[in-house]
């Protein structure tokens, strides 16, 4: 084993020479003639002169050793069904949804907009895009008109493929409905929309432009539709962030580089090995749903579990028990899911035989200290954090197992992956903060490695404005986070760079009072935000959920449980942090990727107009947060 040090050095120091090794890991038609192409930065152009595919690295090129092997597993606790589709099926399914967009006129270079719950057809969907060359762009299924109508409107798909509905909860969600009113909605027309039929609604057909795949797959059940091969540069998506701090981006993203990202990353640090089982409990209408339900254990020969339902239903054992059914080795699921947990009977996480998985990862926000050792103190599994974005597509920081192992520091996503050349730096003047424990905005030199984004669709000038103009007198990519390193390169992540907060001079993460609050045995999850205060700028305010609220029986109580909270960040990090309230409620505000929305919140406290706020999962929240300030 080499040392990761020196392995990430290489990275860095011989970047070319690095990742044309790891660019063996995937089938190439042909193969690239340049590793990295950055005489126009900040735009890098990764493998050029390769040409490959996407779907034939996930699927084709497996068929010849492990035809028969499971590839993906697709899990319904809503409609109570389980389907396994062998590499052989898989194949056969993507190829009859490939030449059935075909036939609706899609080709290389178009986009097909993916608007589906969690079934099987939305990875055949994906995978038949990436086989033609087409870009797919996958939107939530939980957004609502309007905010599919914005992105149809950004993307122009030539095809949209939806379905009558999904299910959360045992309820049925009407997507159909939502479809058809998105595209009234948007100034741009479809010319065609594939519908799968789950017969959970009735679904009005629009003749003319709808067809169902039912039909479309009769027909095409033998057709052969090859791999298209496409240069490495080809774009082969686009999605949009999260939009925790507004108006959603247009990522998009290559296909060389990126087939060679996940391909290394599964090797390095997730450690999932061909026949093995990966289970991410995430969704495909996100980033990690991208990489690691779809692409990246495919890519790996690994079966993938598609999961539609809620964490708890039945009850709090259902993915638990799929670990232990499938063998799954590699697990990948959100802290937001594990505070959901957290609620339920610990005893349902030892009832089931989870000896095949080896690690539990965790990504998308802040794992607190206390969350992070209650699930490591319940499943007795290493549970590894990792940083990233929507734009980067893997993991910027994190633990790479698979080159050396390393232990995780509760608190902490880990150390700079290999190809990020990470630096922590001063908002003001872009110098480099290189001492330890200095806090810094957590920027990456370019070119960015790859896997990571090309552009802003359509829009050279806001990727370059927005990503890499905000350091003074610097071209680097910021993340926007705020970050400080210890003395052995573990990064901390203090919150957003636009969560700071500034008591009287002194500037506070929020991220910080969060964590300090969350030790607090009585609280689950907590929201801190600035407020303007008129004598000390700003000042700290807080929403808690309590675990236990029978105790919180009047007014009294409250301001008991108050001022413990208040102790315990005295303590901490003393009484600069101290927020100036903490309020208690029982549902905090989150986009529907489970980010806490806290410039909704503060703008609410500051009784301001809360924003875009199509991404929101549960507007009572926000109602919850108005009543307790007012
Ligand atoms: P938008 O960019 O539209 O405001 P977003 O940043 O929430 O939305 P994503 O790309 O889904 O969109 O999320 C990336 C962000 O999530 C990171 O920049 C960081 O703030 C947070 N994040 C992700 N993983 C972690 C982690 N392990 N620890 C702390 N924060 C994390
Ligand atoms: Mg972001």
């Amino acid at each position: 084993m080499t040392a990761y040090a020196d392995f990430y050095r290489r990275s860095i120091d011989d970047r070319d020479g690095f990742w044309a090794e790891e660019a063996k890991a995937i089938d190439w038609q042909t193969p690239p003639q340049q590793v990295c192409d950055y005489s126009n930065p900040p735009f890098a152009r990764w493998f050029v002169g390769g040409t490959t595919n996407l779907c034939h690295n996930a699927v084709d090129r497996h068929l010849a050793t492990r035809a028969d092997q499971a590839a993906l597993i697709a899990v319904s606790t809503e409609t109570n069904t389980e389907r396994v589709y062998t590499f052989t099926e898989l194949h056969a399914e993507v190829q009859r949804m490939a030449a059935a967009l075909k036939e609706l006129g899609v080709q290389k270079g178009d986009r097909v907009l993916i608007y589906m719950p969690m079934i099987a057809e939305a990875a055949f969907a994906m995978l038949a895009c990436a086989r033609i060359g087409a870009i797919h762009s996958v939107v939530f299924g939980g957004f609502a008109s309007g905010s599919l109508a914005s992105r149809i409107e950004d993307s122009e798909p030539k095809v949209i493929v939806s379905s009558d509905g999904g299910s959360r909860g045992g309820k049925v969600v009407e997507y159909k409905p939502l479809l058809d009113e998105a595209i009234k909605l948007s100034s741009y027309k479809p010319s065609a929309v594939l519908l799968a039929d789950r017969k959970l609604c009735a679904m009005n057909i629009v003749a003319g432009r709808d067809h169902l795949w039912k039909a479309l797959r009769e027909k095409h059940l033998n057709t052969v539709v090859p791999c298209e091969w496409v240069e490495a540069t080809h774009p082969s998506y686009t999605l949009y962030t999260s939009g925790t701090t507004g108006k959603p981006k247009g990522v998009q993203r290559d296909t060389g580089g990126y087939a060679v990202a996940l391909a290394a990353s599964m090797k390095h640090i997730y450690c999932g090995n061909a026949g093995e089982t990966y289970f991410s409990t995430s969704d495909i209408g996100w980033v990690v749903g991208h990489s690691y339900i779809i692409y990246g254990p495919l890519i790996a020969g690994m079966a993938t579990i598609m999961y539609e339902g809620l964490p708890i239903r039945p009850d709090g054992g259902i993915w638990w028990s799929l670990v232990e059914k499938y063998k799954v080795t590699v697990m990948f699921s959100a802290p937001t899911a594990v505070r959901v947990l957290k609620k339920q009977d610990p005893a349902l996480l030892t009832k089931y035989d989870l000896s095949s998985l080896r690690a539990l990862f965790l990504a998308g926000e802040p794992l607190d200290e206390p969350t992070a050792q209650w699930i490591s103190d319940s499943l007795k599994k290493p549970i590894i954090d990792n940083y990233w974005q929507t734009e980067t597509g893997w993991p910027i920081l994190g633990i790479a197992n698979g080159v050396e192992h390393k232990a995780s520091k509760f608190g902490s996503p880990g150390v700079a992956m290999y190809g990020y050349d990470v630096q922590l730096l001063d908002e003001n003047t872009g110098e480099r903060l290189t001492g330890a424990n200095q806090k810094g905005v957590v920027a990456i030199e370019g070119p960015l490695p790859p896997g990571c984004m090309q552009t802003v669709w359509r829009d050279d000038a806001r990727f370059i404005n927005t990503y890499w103009k905000s350091i003074p007198g610097k071209l680097v990519y910021s993340t926007f986070d705020w970050g400080v390193r210890d003395e052995d390169g573990y990064f901390f992540i203090l919150g957003r760079t636009d969560d700071v907060i500034n008591v009287a001079g002194h500037r506070l993460g929020t991220r910080e009072i969060e964590e300090a609050i969350s030790s607090h045995p009585n609280i689950s999850e907590v929201a801190v935000v600035g407020v303007a205060d008129q004598l000390k700028g700003q000042v700290a305010v807080a929403f808690a959920v309590v675990r236990d609220a029978s105790g919180l029986v009047d007014e009294a109580a409250r301001a008991k449980l108050e001022a413990e909270v208040m102790k315990v960040v005295d303590n901490t990090i003393g009484a600069v942090g101290r927020p100036a309230r903490v309020r208690f409620v029982s549902v905090l505000p989150k986009t529907r990727s489970g980010k806490l929305l806290r410039r909704a919140i503060q703008a609410v406290c500051e009784g301001r107009d809360a924003g875009d706020l199509t991404t929101m999962e549960d507007p009572a929240a926000l109602e919850q947060i108005r009543d307790s300030v007012q």
